[in-house]
């Protein structure tokens, strides 16, 4: 269940950083999620639900967008994208073989935007 945590720490982060005005509703919370976290999106937005109860964040949405991983060869400079079954395989270039690979996109999660509605 490491969703919760993640949950948590998202849910603190935007009541910390954002106060509505007096007729500012926050409708949405949009999140940036790289494919290498095998998050639940079903779980995410459950805690999600659980947590915002009783703040301003509650009735908003969880919207999470998904970002393909991206991978970048040291040895040949290839960089190729690596599905999600092939996540559980090593990671190797799909060029030259070479295990010396250097993850540029896939380890995201981040708050991309507050969607308020005035
Ligand atoms: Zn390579």
């Amino acid at each position: 269940m490491h969703e919760l945590s993640i949950v948590k720490n998202l849910v603190k982060t935007v009541l910390s950083r954002y106060t509505p005005a007096e007729n500012e509703k926050i409708i949405s919370v949009n999140v940036v999620m790289g494919e290498m976290h095998d998050y639940e999106e079903e779980w995410l937005t459950k805690y999600f639900v659980q947590m915002t109860a009783g703040t301003v964040l509650d009735g908003a949405m969880l919207k999470v967008e998904r970002l393909p991983v991206k991978l970048h060869c040291r040895n040949c400079g290839a960089e190729f994208g690596n599905s999600k079954e092939e996540e559980a395989v090593l990671l190797a270039c799909k060029k030259c073989g070479s295990y010396d690979i250097e993850i540029v996109n896939g380890r995201e999660f981040y708050i991309k935007e507050l969607e308020v509605e005035a």
